[in-house]
């Protein structure tokens, strides 16, 4: 087609376009959540291989999770490209592994090692180290990150001493147990995943032909969120480029939430350092999100310390207005959960589709009060960190009876025998009320529905033809549609979006995360995925928490996270007024006032003493020392007159 009328690039906006249109070669989109750089370089790899630049297999784009590169190869689909290459890091390692095995290392097999926590532990046994759980997790963390930081057991005392790294056991002893570690894992003949990545990049730079390979087969690189990969994966990246520079990348400063993984975002921000003919595109319009959510994660990213020059991008939303963020605080946990339960189902009643409501939190633990809920509630839902659905354990069990059955040639039309196979599996008449439970349960109804699409669609289809279909489509990794709630961490949620997002459990100790408390660096990274997490909401977006764990640890109170304060309008004294006529005065009042704004940084003002002067005394720049003391002083005695803050619930 002609250039400038691609249907690829209608969709598009000029600063968009011009990253699509870029020639091949070095190109960089630095961006704010939601601006579209993962639709971009979707975009841009359609229109390089329309317009006959590229042909597909010769792409490979990577991400993050295996959610998010199946988000990709959906979208590729839907474009109508076929063949491109859309993987985790990992995923696409371990193919390229998987075929140049034999010539790097010969017929000899080796396994990947799913964890570390084993073998770490009879490392740290054997050298007398302590072996609580605890340590032992920690311990297995830092050694990821000093292999992802490209540092060996010989050199990681000198390195972790030099960044003061925060370890759990003397330096020397942390380097013993690391090398203990890679000795017993190499002895059984095993790879974890950081050594996929090492052997891959090990295999192109130490063996020229099988490079030559593989940088025939494969010329355009494409890198969603550029800003979270670690020092091995960019040696993984430099090992497939050679000497070539055809490499797309996107990213945002402000979502590195892998810096505790060994993830900079230095080479995003000095991308145009390493090749100064980069065409460099920066996108500020905000398609996701409306304005009210967008103009909360501008303050939540707006409060961030230290942030560096090329992050401090300012998003301005693109949508239609919608409803206020929400905030909610609870006397416990399950109250919590049962509210946001409750909350989920008026909106599924209302017509939103479960697949567009997410709920999620900090750390994976949290997720138990809210199966309890949802599945209370009989709202269905998928606890996911990201496993793909064909990897999963009762899909294979299934996949395997429905093999064996096919086999025996066990005669049945088509949904009817599924089902039937299925059922000893879990697939009950009724969903289960259990947690797990009910998540097999839902899979394994994916697998009928797929059962009654196809014989809908094939007359007289029987079990082989089923059993080639689901073949077929765990080769594509198109897996079918599990319709459900999503329960997720917040690193997990990256690059996705949810009409509906609760962020709950937002309390001092869980985030930030305890053990970021003192730690500026760590308390940023904390923030930046309180950022990532509010920008996940196209439209509704709820924060909530509870002031204890349980009903019975009441005694133990928990404050609400440092990071909601100046983000609540229920705070502003407006609000204030309606909540006093009782929780329904509160709840059509709250929100509708728009706060008064700060004259120096545009934030919220809170309490009637900044409204006087203007200034919300926490912005960092231009600000009257005197005056900011005065306001804090202030506002610390207002808050300890102020018992009992009863927020409004949703
Ligand atoms: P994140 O940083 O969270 O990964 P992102 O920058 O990758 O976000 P996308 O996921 O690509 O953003 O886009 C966000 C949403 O906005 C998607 O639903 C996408 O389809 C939509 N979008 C992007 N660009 C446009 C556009 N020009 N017109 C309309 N919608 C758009
Ligand atoms: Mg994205």
């Amino acid at each position: 087609g002609s250039e400038s009328g691609h249907p690829l690039l209608a969709g598009l906006d000029p600063e968009q376009q011009l990253a699509v249109r870029a020639p091949r070669g070095p190109v960089c989109v630095l961006a704010g959540a939601g601006t579209g750089k993962t639709r971009t370089i979707v975009h841009r790899i359609g229109y390089l291989v329309q317009m006959g630049h590229v042909a597909p297999g010769q792409v490979l784009a990577v991400t993050f999770t295996n959610r998010a590169a199946g988000e990709m190869r959906t979208r590729l689909r839907a474009l109508g490209v076929h063949g491109a290459q859309a993987r985790t890091f990992h995923a696409a390692a371990l193919r390229q592994l998987r075929y140049f095995w034999p010539r790097v290392v010969g017929d000899e097999q080796w396994d990947v090692l799913d964890g570390k926590l084993k073998l770490v532990g009879q490392a740290a046994h054997r050298l007398g180290a302590p072996t609580e759980a605890e340590t032992l997790r920690d311990l297995a963390s830092e050694i990821e990150w000093a292999k992802a930081s490209l540092i060996t057991p010989e050199s990681y005392p000198e390195v972790a001493a030099k960044v003061h790294r925060d370890t759990p056991l003397p330096v020397e002893q942390v380097a013993a147990v690391y090398q203990g570690y890679e000795v017993l894992k190499n002895r059984a003949r095993m790879l974890d995943f950081d050594d996929l990545l090492l052997h891959t990049a090990a295999a192109l730079e130490e063996h020229p032909a099988v490079a030559e390979e593989f940088r025939d087969r494969y010329r355009c690189f494409v890198v969603d969120e550029f800003q979270d990969v670690t020092p091995l994966q960019h040696r993984v990246l430099d090992a497939w480029l050679g000497a070539r520079d055809d490499l797309t990348v996107v990213g945002d400063a402000n979502q590195t939430i892998y810096s505790f993984a060994g993830a900079s975002p230095r080479p995003l921000l000095e991308f145009t350092r390493r090749f100064p003919e980069a065409t460099v595109v920066r996108l500020e319009r905000d398609y996701r999100s409306t304005p009210q959510v967008v103009s909360l994660a501008n303050q939540v990213i707006g409060a961030a310390r230290g942030r560096p020059a090329g992050s401090r991008l300012k998003l301005v939303g693109q949508r239609p207005d919608g409803p206020m963020p929400r905030f909610a605080e609870y006397d416990d946990e399950a109250l919590e959960a049962t509210a946001v339960a409750r909350r989920i189902k008026e909106l599924v009643e209302g017509g939103l589709p479960l697949s567009q409501i997410a709920v999620l939190y900090r750390v994976n633990a949290q997720s138990e009060a809210y199966e309890a809920a949802l599945a209370e509630h009989d709202v269905p839902y998928l606890v996911r960190g990201g496993e793909r659905f064909f990897a999963r354990q009762e899909v294979r069990q299934a996949m395997a009876a429905l093999r064996t059955a096919s086999a025996a040639e066990l005669a049945g039309d088509l949904p009817g025998a599924v089902r039937k196979i299925l059922g000893p599996l879990g697939l009950t008449a009724d969903p289960p009320q259990g947690g797990a439970a009910r998540e097999r349960w839902e899979s394994l109804l994916a697998l009928v529905e797929l059962a009654e699409e196809l014989a809908a669609e094939v007359e007289g289809a029987g079990l082989s033809r089923f059993v080639a279909e689901l073949d077929a489509r765990a080769e594509a990794q198109h897996p079918p549609t599990v319709e459900g709630v999503t329960l997720a961490s917040l690193h997990a949620a990256k690059g996705l979006e949810w009409d509906a997002v609760f962020l709950v459990g937002l309390v001092e100790g869980t985030l930030p995360i305890q053990y970021a408390d003192g730690d500026d660096a760590k308390i940023e990274e904390e923030r930046r995925l309180l950022y990532v997490g509010a920008t996940r909401a196209r439209e509704h977006l709820w924060l909530s928490w509870a002031l204890a764990r349980s009903s019975s640890s009441g005694g133990r109170r928990r404050r609400r996270s440092r990071f909601l304060y100046g983000l609540i309008p229920d705070e502003h004294p407006a609000a204030r007024v309606a909540r006093s006529r009782g929780r329904e005065g509160g709840r059509g009042g709250f929100g509708q006032t728009p706060p008064e704004r700060c004259r120096v940084c545009d934030g919220p003002l809170i309490g009637t003493m900044a409204i006087k002067v203007g200034r919300c005394g926490r912005c960092p720049s231009d600000v009257d020392e005197e005056l900011l003391e005065r306001l804090r002083t202030w506002r610390a005695q207002r808050s300890k007159a102020l018992k009992v803050p009863a927020f409004v619930i949703f």
